[in-house]
Parts: C-alpha cells; sequence; structure tokens
C-alpha cells in the first residue's frame, strides 16, 4: 500500500456507480455558498519536491497550502521520489503550511471497515504529534475511496475529509468527501484546473487542487513546477483568497454565521 502506484482501486462501471452514489450521500453537507471564491492546494502522501517546489512557490504568492500526510510513508522512495522526512514537517510548519491526515498505511478505507479507518487515523495523527505538534482536523482519502457508512460519523476525529472526484464545492458539497482537481503531467488537468479557478472567480465557492510530486520530470500522478505556478498566479490575479484547508473552513463557517 505504501507505492500508491502499485495499487489501484477497482475501475470497473459497477465500482464507478458505487463512487458517485457515495458521493451524492451527504454525510456532513457545507451549509453556505463560499461567497468569497477560495481556491485551496494540496500535497498528499508527500513527496519531499513537494515539500520543497510547493513551498518555493506558494512562498513567492506569500500563500499556504496543505500537506495530507501518510505517517507510513515516512522517509520511503517510490514512484513519486523521495518521500519526506520529520525535516520537512517541521520546516512547512515553520513555513505556515498545514499538515493534513492521510491514514499511516494509505489503504483504500472503501475496502475495510469503519474501525479500521479510525484506528488508522488514530495510528496517523497519534504518530504526527509524536514528530509534530500539528493537531491536523483535515484528512484526505488515500485513493479518493470512501463508502457512505465510513465517511460517517467522523466529526470526533476530522472536521473535513477530501476526496478526488472533481467540482467545486457549494452549498450542499459533502464536507467529508470534498471535490477537487488533480494535477498531473496532462495539460487537460491544468486546464481543467484553471477552468475551475476562472469559475469560483466568477461564482464563488471552493476550488481544492491536488498533486502529489512537483518537479520537472515528475511521476504520473504529479506536476511541474511551471504548472503548479501558473494556477497559483492566475488564482492571486483572480483576486481569490488562496487558503490551507482549515483556514478555508472557518472562512466558511465564519462567512455562515
Ligand atoms: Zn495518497
Amino acid at each position: 500500500m505504501l507505492d500508491p502506484s502499485k495499487y489501484s482501486p477497482d475501475r470497473s462501471i459497477p465500482a464507478k456507480i458505487k463512487r458517485r452514489l457515495t458521493l451524492w450521500h451527504k454525510a456532513k453537507p457545507m451549509l453556505h455558498m463560499p461567497q468569497r471564491g477560495i481556491v485551496t492546494f494540496t500535497f498528499d502522501d508527500f513527496p519531499k519536491s513537494a515539500a520543497q517546489h510547493g513551498m518555493d512557490i506558494l512562498g513567492k504568492y506569500d500563500v499556504s497550502g496543505t500537506y495530507y500526510t501518510c505517517t507510513g510513508m515516512l522517509g520511503h522512495t517510490n514512484v513519486m521520489g523521495e518521500m519526506y522526512d520529520e525535516g520537512d514537517l517541521d520546516t512547512l510548519i515553520k513555513a505556515g503550511h498545514e499538515i493534513g491526515s492521510h491514514t499511516h498505511t494509505h489503504l483504500d478505507c472503501a475496502q475495510v471497515s469503519r474501525e479500521t479507518v479510525r484506528e488508522e487515523i488514530e495510528t496517523n495523527l497519534g504518530a504526527l504529534a509524536q514528530m509534530t505538534d500539528a493537531s491536523p482536523r483535515h484528512f484526505a482519502w488515500p485513493y479518493g475511496e470512501t463508502t457512505k457508512r465510513n465517511k460517517a460519523g467522523m466529526d470526533d476525529l476530522i472536521t473535513t475529509a477530501r476526496g478526488i472526484l472533481p467540482g467545486i464545492n457549494r452549498k450542499g458539497s459533502d464536507l467529508m468527501q470534498l471535490t477537487s482537481f488533480e494535477l498531473t503531467p496532462d495539460q487537460w488537468t491544468s486546464e481543467r484546473a484553471a477552468k475551475a479557478i476562472e469559475t469560483t472567480a466568477r461564482g464563488g465557492g471552493w476550488t481544492i487542487i491536488f498533486t502529489h510530486d512537483v518537479r520537472e520530470a515528475c511521476s504520473p500522478f504529479g506536476t511541474m513546477p511551471k504548472a503548479l505556478e501558473g494556477l497559483v498566479r492566475q488564482a492571486r490575479d483572480a483576486g481569490l483568497d488562496i487558503l490551507p484547508m482549515a483556514e478555508a473552513y472557518n472562512q466558511i463557517q465564519a462567512e455562515a454565521a
């Protein structure tokens, strides 16, 4: 499981239908449409290059991102390159970035019981608490996979959970399976994210973007620095708020009050 390129969730038609149905079952609907458009840049697992280049790029625009950390991947190397170490966590936190939760073993949460998912999150949070003084409340489902049952009743552990199905988050979106736009080396993924940013600038909402490694010769799960920077610049120029998950969530809650 610790090399996500070696595992792929079921892509059959019934599995795809089930995935859509899961998205339609809202565990925790967003009660308010963000009037001020928000964009959040997130990095999953995460590779060292996401820390280094992601931090350089976001720092250039004086904004922060969210790093969903799979503690079992600490110090590993896989197709996405060298993974983070404790020093990277420290550097990111000092630079104002957010550490998010992403399970300990990067398991497919649609294939296990809710108890197992909870244990995984607890182990992940426990390991993070030993390495940092961060106490993450925002989570991303590995492979974006979850079920109606497993995303319900998680409030005591996590405040939001991000999935990987595309879409701009609006009133009624599920805070336990937030939609997001993947960035890969395929140019259409950058174009799709750029369109979402444009739409968010026009009509509000919350656009979340996710990727893995950030480097010139990126993996099929990552992106090139210039593609990432193009989107950060676009969001900034459009006057959108570029916020990590916790701040975005808090702003939406405050706006709703
Ligand atoms: Zn992941």
